[in-house]
């Protein structure tokens, strides 16, 4: 332990404890399938509830199914300092994602814990409820029902593939849990922290073991339909027909020029849906989809209107109707958590970069109610929502490092 140090994390329990959670819904193929509030995560709740209990943390859940483990402070009055990420996987999931930022909170606290040092605020290790939105589609349920960005009554009514609400799915995991107390909802936090694999390859590229997450990229998704006439395709002229493929190969071709036009926008058009769909029927309607995201907003806004615009140059004979069902602006996290992460980094002597994120995660929800931060590790090739999904455990163990003392020092305020 170094003597600028306050904690000391255990490398090998840290790797044990997210290796033992990998079991909860492994797959054979080394991956887990452990969706939201099923069996398998109610199973996974139990353990994390009991290596909290072991530590002498309190648990709690509430409404939207968010577990918590809480380490009283000495002025409990005081806002939380909140750490985690999520523990529900995609169905071809790895062992990190979302796990990883659960265990290092778990870790970071185990060490503070463990130094006997008392903490002026108290810090909650958090699991967000339906980060990945596998089951329940949209995602981040719980972040989202705890920041008031959702209600729980719409939430309650979204069903899975099968039919079953998520209210119904939500009473299962509470009735299962092992005594935890359900609390209220959307209580203050003075900081929020969460650890994640990056799912890109700038740290591995760059052979950084840490990234300071300074935001989370803008995303707007947009369906649109075409609508025109069906008509023989040997017997109708070309002037008469009102084609919504030919309308929608035309905006697509168009949309995607401008996008090129800006560095580093992604712009997909990734479902169509042609009627008929008859090799030999001029298409009578045509519904896609369209999703844009870049770093800049003012970039993501001028897509917008050239969208909006070119619909109307392009769509022909064609009507059209373009409905946004996204508007998800880009996330500039709280410049003084990112410069406390890397002055912990410094004083341990760990290189991190500033990076941007490309994927969503919870900590969006919670930067909009409280000064938020995550901590991004390289995972090989970049490779997640897979089985082969691996980060190296001295990065888990690097940090987990900077989040115990970053802890210290946010739970001291
Ligand atoms: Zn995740």
């Amino acid at each position: 332990m170094s003597a600028k140090t306050y904690t000391y994390v255990d490398g090998d329990r840290l790797w044990s404890r997210l290796m033992i959670l990998a079991e909860y819904g492994k797959r054979p193929d080394g991956g887990v399938d452990r969706q939201t509030l099923t069996n398998e995560e109610i199973a996974a709740r139990g353990q994390i509830v009991r290596w909290g209990r072991e530590l002498g943390l309190t648990p709690f859940t509430d409404v939207a199914a968010n577990l918590f483990l809480r380490l009283e402070g000495t002025l409990p009055d005081l806002p939380p300092v909140v750490v985690g990420s999520h523990i529900d996987s995609q169905p071809t999931g790895g062992k990190f994602d979302g796990a990883f930022g659960v265990i290092s909170g778990l870790e970071a606290v185990n060490a503070i814990v463990s130094s006997g040092k008392k903490m002026r605020r108290s810090i909650e290790v958090v699991a967000w409820t339906n980060e990945e939105a596998s089951r329940f589609a949209p995602g981040m349920t719980g972040s989202c029902v705890f920041t008031n960005k959702l209600s729980i009554s719409q939430a309650e009514g979204i069903k899975d593939a099968a039919g079953i609400s998520f209210a119904a799915a939500r009473d299962l995991v509470l009735a299962a849990d092992d005594r935890v107390a359900l609390r209220d909802m959307g209580w203050p936090i003075a900081s929020y922290v969460e650890p994640h694999i990056e799912q890109a390859t700038r740290l591995e590229e760059a052979g950084v073991p840490i990234g300071i997450v300074t935001g989370i990229q803008g995303t707007r998704r947009y369906r649109v339909t075409i609508l025109g006439e069906p008509a023989h395709a040997g017997t109708a002229e070309r002037e008469v027909r009102r084609d919504a493929m030919l309308a929608t190969a035309r905006i697509l071709t168009a949309i995607d020029g401008e996008a090129a036009r800006i560095p580093g926008f992604k712009f997909t058009a990734g479902m169509v849906n042609v009627k008929p769909n008859a090799p030999s029927v001029v298409p009578q309607e045509v519904l896609f989809s369209l999703d844009i995201r870049h770093v800049d907003d003012n970039a993501v806004d001028e897509i917008d209107a050239a969208i909006y615009r070119i619909v109307e140059r392009e769509k022909g004979r064609c009507d059209a109707i373009v409905k946004e069902i996204t508007h998800a602006p880009s996330v500039h996290f709280d410049a003084i958590v990112q410069s406390k992460i890397a002055a912990c980094a410094d004083a341990l002597g760990i290189p991190h970069m500033p990076v941007f994120s490309a994927a969503g995660h919870d900590a969006r929800q919670l930067s909009y109610v409280a000064p938020a931060g995550m901590i991004f590790i390289p995972c090989r090739k970049g490779i997640s929502h897979s089985p082969e999904e691996w980060s190296e455990p001295e990065h888990l163990s690097a940090a987990t490092q900077i989040l115990a003392e970053l802890l210290v020092q946010l739970a001291s305020e």
